[in-house]
């Protein structure tokens, strides 16, 4: 695939990620700084910068990363507990990676929305 972002260069090997998943158009790997005792990324191989970039044709890729997570979730035994879902948009949601990515947070009690 093209695309200039950290995770286009993980996706393509070039550099190394501890990968969970990977099918034909996702791949998941632990985030390097975790902000919970388990964070897995949920990204889509097809490029798309931001939420706001999603054509509608496209909508599928969305419910892709989120059935990946929760069957990740499932897989590892920790879907009854809980987890958290995120995905953030450009600067105001603290976006860093201009890659969509979907955030998979748990392990824990997670605190309520903050600002
Ligand atoms: P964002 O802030 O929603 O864009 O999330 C980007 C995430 O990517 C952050 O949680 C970073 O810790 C994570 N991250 C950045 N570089 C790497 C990497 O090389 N491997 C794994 N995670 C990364």
């Amino acid at each position: 695939m093209s695309g200039d972002t950290i995770f286009h260069r993980i996706i393509r090997r070039e550099i190394p990620a501890n990968i969970v998943h990977e099918d034909e158009h996702i791949i998941a790997f632990r985030d390097i700084a975790p902000q919970a005792p388990i964070h897995i990324l949920f990204v889509p191989k097809t490029t798309i910068p931001t939420l706001n970039d999603v054509q509608p044709d496209q909508a599928e890729i969305i419910g892709r990363l989120a059935v990946a997570a929760a069957n990740y979730a499932k897989a590892q035994g920790f879907a009854e507990d809980g987890y958290r879902i995120v995905m953030n948009c450009n600067d105001h949601g603290g976006q860093t990676v201009f890659q969509i990515h979907l955030h998979l947070l748990a392990g824990a009690p997670l605190g309520r929305f903050g600002t």
